[in-house]
């Protein structure tokens, strides 16, 4: 039998978010574009808490039906039930995630420029060089066919198949959820904090309508960890609607940039380790890696060089920066025992460190808060107790600022 060969300009493997929207930045480009998703439906299955910081509707015209809750106030919980309510300007929206991931598709499914291949994996690719051509181009071979393309762009996750082509892998953690009818205020996002599952926290999102997404992420024994934490918040999940899975990529952003090749979202660690949020991030460097892929063709250039001017520079600027205070921030919290958890709940409450948090604080960019809480006397004392108990983890922060 004869192999499918196409031929297009840019292959985009992964359709879900950070793929489809990469499409329709590129849709009134001409170029020609080819998307693999290994599902055969968009968005599905449905991976998230869907809390996205109301920087989404300055990034993107969010139709009113995607929206499905607002909240006013996030309200951390401590080992020992210390409650750290915070309220400010931040009003994140909570989002139908499947509805999301459709949206860019459906605006670009019927562009001439770009095909889907839905149910189709992406297997391998390797580097073609003609002999009368300048530039090198990329063979993809795919479960059904073979696409020579000028691009190859990984949006396919946090196992990202592109990234572990190139070497590159991502730490990963487990995270598990069920959606449930409760009695939870509509209004808060719930996260509890405790020194048994410090790879992230337990989260209770209330979707609206009385449903509520809970979810806890975790490296060892996610599912075990999340019993305890319904028992604790007294939930009985033979009740659920229903029950999701997914992995969060935790760290610092990656490498991102390779000849002929661009990394974008979750396959590049685009991810805040702090709470394991990706959607604002992947949105913004989803800009940068368009405004690339345009550059890359009107040069007809498309080696690492220009790749990594026209997207890793810019992008590490702007999220790489944030992401890796993120992760400080993460590495902070993976030591606090409850007892430290306990007592800097306490700080904050007791000073004026939780107004500046509600004033200064930001969903995705940490540093000037973090900047500011630096200058306080309260948390200047408990971060050096911490770090006395855990000399190594001064210098695990500093290797991971470089
Ligand atoms: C439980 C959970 C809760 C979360 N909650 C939030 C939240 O509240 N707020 C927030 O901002 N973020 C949240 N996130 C993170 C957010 O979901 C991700 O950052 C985001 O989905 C990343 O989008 P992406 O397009 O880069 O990758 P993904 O959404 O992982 O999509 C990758 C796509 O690539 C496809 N693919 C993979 N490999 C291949 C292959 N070999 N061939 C073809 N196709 C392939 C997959 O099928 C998939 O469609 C959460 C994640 C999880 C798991």
């Amino acid at each position: 039998m004869n192999e499918v060969i196409e031929n297009c300009d840019v292959c985009i493997v992964g359709a879900s978010i950070s793929g489809n929207y990469l499409a329709y930045l590129l849709s009134s480009s001409n170029l020609k574009i080819i998307i693999i998703e290994e599902h055969s439906k968009i968005g599905i299955p449905f991976q998230c808490a869907g809390i996205i910081s109301k920087k989404l509707t300055k990034l993107i015209d969010l139709p009113n039906y995607i929206i499905l809750n607002r909240v006013k106030i996030a309200k951390l919980i401590s080992p020992s039930n210390n409650i750290l309510k915070l309220s400010g300007n931040e009003e994140p929206y909570i989002v139908d995630r499947i509805a999301l991931d459709q949206l860019f598709y459906k605006k670009t499914e019927n562009n001439p420029n770009i095909t889907y291949f839905l149910g189709e994996k992406f297997k391998s690719f390797q580097y073609l060089k003609y002999k009368k051509i300048k530039n090198k181009k990329i063979e993809i071979r795919t479960s059904k066919r073979k696409i020579i393309a000028s691009l190859l762009i990984g949006c396919d996750g946090p196992l990202s198949l592109v990234g572990k082509c190139l070497g590159r892998y991502n730490n990963i953690i487990y995270a598990t959820q069920i959606r449930i009818k409760g009695s939870f205020n509509e209004n808060e996002a719930l996260m509890y904090f405790d020194e048994k599952w410090n790879d992230l926290f337990g989260w209770i999102v209330p979707e609206g309508k009385q449903i509520f997404r809970i979810g806890l992420a975790s490296t060892e024994e996610p599912m075990k960890k999340f019993n305890k934490f319904l028992k604790r918040i007294n939930i009985d999940s033979s009740n659920k609607i229903d029950h999701q899975g997914g992995i969060i990529p935790i760290g610092i952003m990656n490498k991102i940039s390779y000849d002929n090749i661009l990394l974008v979202g979750d396959s590049a660690c685009q991810v805040k380790a702090t709470t394991g949020g990706g959607v604002i991030m992947l949105l913004i460097a989803a800009k940068y890696a368009s405004n690339c892929i345009i550059n890359c063709f009107k040069h007809n250039k498309f080696s690492k060089k220009i790749i990594l001017k026209y997207y890793h520079k810019p992008c590490y600027n702007i999220i790489g920066k944030e992401l890796k205070i993120h992760y400080i921030i993460r590495l902070f919290l993976k030591h606090l025992k409850n007892q430290d958890l306990d007592e800097l709940f306490t700080i904050i409450n007791n000073s004026k460190i939780k107004d500046l948090i509600s004033f200064y604080g930001d969903m995705d960019f940490p540093k000037k808060i973090l900047f500011k809480l630096l200058k306080n006397p309260y948390i200047i004392k408990f971060l050096l107790k911490i770090l006395i108990k855990n000399p190594k983890l001064f210098s695990k922060s500093i290797i991971s600022l470089k």
